[in-house]
C-alpha cells in the first residue's frame, strides 16, 4: 500500500494526500453520524487530469473509491465502509467557474464548487441558478448532480435532472467523458449524463458541468399562513397554480409537531401556530409590491387561520430561516426515524392520514414531525417514540420503515424522493423498486465499472 500511496502522491502532491486518522476523520464520518468508515486515505484532485489520474491508479491497483462531495449526505451515500481499503475522493479543490454565457443562460463550474458559490456566480452576472437547498453553504456542484438534489424550488424550475445541460465525468476506467456542451437540443442518440446524474457516484466521478441559468427575479411574495388540514393546503396549492402559474416558486409545508420542535430549538422564530403552516413563495420580473399585493389579495379570499405576508427582505428572510432551521432543530430534538419520500401530490392527504393511524395503532404515542416540499409531493417524515426500558428507538426502524413505505408504495410513490439511497435505504430500494428496472441499472453498472470499484457497498 505504500507504493499505492506514494504514486497518488506523485498525482496530487504528497500534502493533498491525507493518511492520519486526524486528518481524515472528517471523511470518514456522515453528516448524521451514523455510519463510521475508516479510509485508506483521502485523495484531493485539483483537476480532471488529476482526478482521471487517480481513477486510473485505482483500476490498475483494484483500489476502491468514494467520490465525497460536501459530505452532507443524509444517507451515508459518500462514507467509506471499515474495511480501510477504500480511498476516498474529496473534489473540493475542483473549484473553477470555468465560464458563465450570459447569452446562452449556462454556467459551467468544477464539481467541488458549493452549491451557494454556484448561485452567487449566477446573481454576479445578472441570473439566477435556481437549485436551493438547506446544506448549500457545504454541499458541492458534483454531489447534487450525484443525488439529483431537489430543495424548495422544484416546483417551478425543477431537479438537478433539468437543470443540467452537459458533464464532464471521468469513468471508471480512467477514461474522461467530455459532455460538457450547453445545448437546449440535441438528437444524436442517448443523453448519456442522464446516467450520472443521480448516480450516488457509483458510476464514475464527476468533475464539472454545464448548467442552466434563469432570469434573476426582481420580485418576490412570500407569505406564510395556518391552514386546519393537509386536505386545504393541496387545495391552496391547486388554487395557488391556477392564479399565479409559474410564478409560484415554493410551497413548503410545515406540520405542527415539527412547529413545536422548531419552537423549543428557535423560539420566536415561528409567527403562529396552526395545525399546517404553509409557506408560499411567488417570484417574477417586475413590481414587488404589485405581486405582493396580488398574493394577500388571493389569501383574503382563503380558508386561513392566521397568515403574515413578508413586508421587506428581512422579513422574507426570517419566514425561510424558519424552514431552513427544522433539519438543524431536529438534529438538537433528539433521534428520530427519518424518510425522505414522495407521492403525487393528490395523494398526500391520505398518506398523512393512513400511515399516521397505522403508525399509532402498532407504537402508540408515536410522534411524527413531518415538513417538506409539498408542491411535489415529497415529505420528510419522521418518527419517534419512547420505547419501553429504554430500549434504542432504532430496534424498530424496520418495523417503522414497513409501515411508511408499504403506504408510499401502495400510492404510487417513492422511498427516496431527494436525499438518495446510499447505504440507508439500499435494503428498502431492493424491496419496493422494479426489479427489471434495477436489472437494468446493474447491467449498465456492470458495463461502465466491471470490477466494481466505484463506490461499493452502496445500492447498486
Ligand atoms: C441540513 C440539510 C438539508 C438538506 N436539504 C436537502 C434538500 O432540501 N434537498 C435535497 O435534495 N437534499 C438535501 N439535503 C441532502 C444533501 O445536502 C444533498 O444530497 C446534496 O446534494 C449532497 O451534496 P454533497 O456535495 O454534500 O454530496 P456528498 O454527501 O459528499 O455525496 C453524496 C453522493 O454523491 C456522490 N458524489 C459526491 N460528489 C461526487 C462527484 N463529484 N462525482 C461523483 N459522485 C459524487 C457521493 O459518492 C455520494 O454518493 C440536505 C442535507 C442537509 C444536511
Amino acid at each position: 500500500m505504500n507504493d499505492f500511496l506514494q504514486q497518488l502522491a506523485a498525482i496530487v502532491g504528497p500534502q493533498h494526500v491525507l493518511t492520519s486518522a486526524t486528518d481524515t476523520a472528517p471523511y470518514a464520518l456522515d453528516w448524521r453520524r451514523r455510519y463510521q468508515g475508516a479510509p485508506l486515505a483521502v485523495a484531493l484532485p485539483g483537476s480532471s487530469a488529476e482526478a482521471a489520474a487517480i481513477v486510473q491508479l485505482c483500476r490498475a491497483q483494484q483500489v476502491a473509491i468514494v467520490p465525497q462531495g460536501g459530505n452532507t449526505s443524509t444517507c451515508g451515500a459518500a462514507t467509506p465502509d471499515a474495511s480501510g481499503r477504500q480511498l476516498v475522493v474529496g473534489l473540493r479543490r475542483l473549484r473553477a467557474i470555468r465560464d458563465i454565457d450570459t447569452d446562452n443562460n449556462t454556467l459551467t463550474v468544477e464539481a467541488g464548487v458549493t452549491l451557494q458559490e454556484a448561485q452567487q456566480a449566477a446573481e454576479q452576472a445578472g441570473r439566477l441558478f435556481p437549485l436551493a437547498l438547506a446544506s448549500q453553504g457545504s454541499c458541492q456542484i458534483g454531489g447534487n448532480l450525484s443525488t439529483n438534489a431537489g430543495g424548495v424550488a422544484v416546483l417551478r424550475y425543477g431537479t438537478m435532472r433539468e437543470l443540467t445541460l452537459g458533464l464532464e465525468v471521468v469513468l471508471p476506467d480512467g477514461r474522461v467523458l467530455d459532455q460538457l456542451q450547453g445545448l437546449r437540443k440535441d438528437t444524436t442518440g442517448l443523453d448519456l449524463k442522464q446516467l450520472f446524474i443521480g448516480a450516488e457516484g457509483q458510476l464514475g466521478l464527476i468533475t464539472a458541468a454545464t448548467l442552466k441559468l434563469f432570469p434573476l427575479p426582481s420580485a418576490h411574495a412570500t407569505a406564510m399562513a395556518g391552514v386546519a388540514d393537509i386536505e386545504c393546503a393541496i387545495r391552496w396549492l391547486n388554487g395557488l397554480r391556477a392564479r399565479f402559474g409559474d410564478r409560484l416558486t415554493a410551497f413548503e409545508l410545515i406540520d405542527a409537531n415539527c412547529q413545536a420542535v422548531l419552537a423549543r430549538h428557535h423560539p420566536g422564530l415561528a409567527p403562529f401556530a396552526a395545525p399546517w403552516l404553509v409557506l408560499i413563495e411567488l417570484s417574477d420580473g417586475g413590481d414587488a409590491a404589485a405581486l405582493n399585493d396580488s398574493l394577500v389579495a388571493w389569501l383574503a379570499e382563503q380558508d386561513m387561520l392566521d397568515g403574515v405576508a413578508a413586508q421587506s427582505e428581512s422579513e422574507r428572510r426570517k419566514l425561510w430561516t424558519l424552514r431552513e432551521e427544522i433539519s438543524e432543530s431536529q438534529r438538537l430534538d433528539g433521534p428520530s426515524i427519518k424518510h425522505d419520500i414522495a407521492v403525487p401530490t393528490s395523494a398526500l392527504p391520505q398518506l398523512v392520514r393512513d400511515c399516521g393511524a397505522a403508525l399509532a395503532a402498532r407504537f402508540p404515542g408515536v410522534r411524527i414531525v413531518a415538513f417538506g416540499h409539498a408542491g411535489d409531493g415529497n415529505l420528510h417524515y419522521n418518527v419517534s417514540f419512547t420505547r419501553p426500558g429504554n430500549l434504542d428507538l432504532f430496534d424498530d426502524e424496520a418495523a417503522v420503515n414497513a409501515i411508511v413505505y408499504d403506504h408510499v408504495y401502495r400510492l404510487g410513490g417513492t422511498l427516496a424522493a431527494e436525499h438518495g439511497v446510499g447505504q440507508l435505504k439500499k435494503d428498502w430500494l431492493a424491496r419496493y423498486k422494479d426489479p427489471l428496472a434495477l436489472e437494468l441499472m446493474r447491467g449498465i453498472k456492470r458495463t461502465l465499472d466491471p470490477d466494481g470499484l466505484m463506490n461499493p457497498g452502496k445500492w447498486l
